[in-house]
């Protein structure tokens, strides 16, 4: 690998959240019965006309100027034209020349490093429909998705290791999430990725020569194709061999690359201008109004959760990634009045959140939204360890049961009679107890082998099921020792 340099571009195509296609007023819902979201004009019947949807321009224009892109004041729609059953056109209505946004950028950072990641251009397009091949002896189409708004996002080969692809790619759908314009759901196909991937042998000027990588559906998948792929570029060189340009298919299963079609096969789409649509003509004013109604990005509530939580630069990165996870957060935070001041409380919210809550969450492969501990139960349960009815060993287990009952932190507390035992009267008959038991621990304590002390607390926490104070064993068995 040292020998070689490796050469990404990625391409990303993301469904625009819109209620309704981009060319005509049917739903874009995901998961309906086959064929029911469907019309004339999505079908393709003859003599309908399209008639664009604006809020996919307006998302279109969101996500240019949250990309750091130039909007075109004019763009056009083009023709791409090839066959396949379920593109009942027979062309994709896609952009071509005239794109809606060019030259922006993403920063990103890399094992410490920022880095740009250029964007070369952003354009919009209609998704074509779903080919079933395996639920019968023929092959069945959902038209369901035909006309489901998309954007492209190119970037330039810039992307320079398997490492920048993945952060670029983290760092766009959080971008998208955040603006609104797309859910970035790869199970549900809502955000695909192509890669052009290259290597050369390093110190050498320009590119190799690349392949385009396609079918990847998931960012393991994209990390494990694009790994694959550039070893065994290298290996063909290596070898003697050269790179043929090609589009070569990710088969998840078999865990390779396989060529799909040669440059001798390509497609020509014969591009043309789509003589049905007016051109899209975006205002100065128009771009004003949708810069407006930009909500914070992650880098910035990235920062703010820094400088007005306290929080470590990782702890924010992590609380920032989901827009959702970060709501969630927050919402924890109002529920106590001035929280500005108690940096303490904020760190221990997101540690309850990064750690428990996330480690449920991602073992159920849950997200955020479906937590069955609200903001409210998570901060109540962080008050009664404040106040002392629990101790913070305990809370992992009213933790565990809120997650899994949904049950009130107090409900759980009282139900399990888990209240933290701080009754001195109490505790000092166990730790007489533990101490008349352990004998030789005492001993050896007392011979100053402090050490020993710490299996003597053990031994009381263990006799009052966790639930004595810890802070007030340490104090009484430490005189009692005396
Ligand atoms: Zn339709
Ligand atoms: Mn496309």
């Amino acid at each position: 690998m040292e020998k070689y340099r490796v050469t990404i571009g990625l391409e990303v195509h993301a469904h625009i959240k819109t209620v309704s296609k981009i060319f005509c007023g049917c739903s874009t819902e995901f998961g309906a019965e086959p064929n029911t979201h469907t019309c004339p004009v999505c079908m393709g019947m003859p003599g309908v006309l399209p008639v664009l949807n604006k809020k996919v321009v307006e998302y279109g224009i969101r996500a240019a100027i949250a990309t750091n892109c130039s909007v075109a004041p004019y763009s056009i729609f083009a023709r791409k034209n090839y066959f396949y059953p379920d593109l009942p056109k027979n062309y994709q209505v896609s952009q071509y020349e005239k794109p809606l946004a060019e030259n922006g950028f993403i920063e990103v950072t890399v094992e410490g490093e920022k880095k740009k990641i250029e964007i070369l251009r952003i354009h919009l397009e209609e998704d074509a429909g779903k080919s079933i091949h395996d639920m019968c002896e023929g092959s069945l189409v959902d038209f369901n998705r035909t006309g489901t708004p998309l954007m492209e996002i190119v970037t330039t080969p810039c992307i320079s290791s398997l490492a920048e692809t993945q952060e670029y790619l983290k760092t766009l759908k959080s971008i998208l999430q955040y603006l609104g314009v797309s859910d970035c759901d790869m199970e549900k196909g809502s955000l695909r990725c192509d890669a052009n991937i290259s290597v050369k042998p390093a110190g050498e000027e320009g590119l190799g020569v690349k392949t385009e990588v396609k079918n990847m559906n998931s960012f393991k998948g994209i990390q494990r194709a694009l790994e694959y792929e550039s070893e065994r570029q290298i290996e063909v060189l290596e070898g003697g061999g050269k790179i043929h340009q090609e589009t070569r298919l990710w088969d998840e299963k078999a865990e390779k690359t396989f060529s799909m079609r040669s440059k001798e096969e390509a497609h020509d789409y014969r591009y043309f201008p789509e003589p049905d649509l007016v051109p899209i003509v975006v205002s100065e004013k128009w771009k004003e109004e949708v810069l407006k109604t930009l909500p914070e990005l992650p880098r910035a509530r990235r920062k703010r959760f820094i400088n007005n939580y306290g929080l470590s630069d990782y702890d924010s990165k992590i609380l920032t990634a989901e827009k959702a996870l970060a709501d969630y957060y927050e919402d924890c935070l109002k529920k106590v009045k001035d929280v500005s001041g108690d940096k303490k409380f904020c760190k221990t919210v997101a540690n309850w959140i990064m750690g428990d809550l996330m480690g449920h969450l991602n073992e159920e492969n849950k997200s955020v939204e479906e937590s069955p501990v609200s903001p409210e139960m998570l901060v109540d349960m962080i008050e009664l360890i404040n106040k002392g009815t629990i101790s913070g060993k305990i809370a992992k287990t009213v933790f565990d049961d809120m997650y899994k009952t949904g049950k009130a932190p107090a409900d759980i507390i009282k139900e399990k009679n888990l209240v933290q035992v701080s009754d001195e009267g109490e505790i000092i008959k166990i730790i007489k107890e533990v101490i008349g038991e352990n004998p030789a621990s005492v001993e050896s304590y007392r011979k100053g082998k402090e050490k020993a002390i710490g299996f003597l607390i053990g031994q009381v926490m263990k006799k009052s099921k966790g639930k004595a104070n810890p802070a007030v064993v340490n104090r009484i068995l430490k005189e009692q020792l005396k």
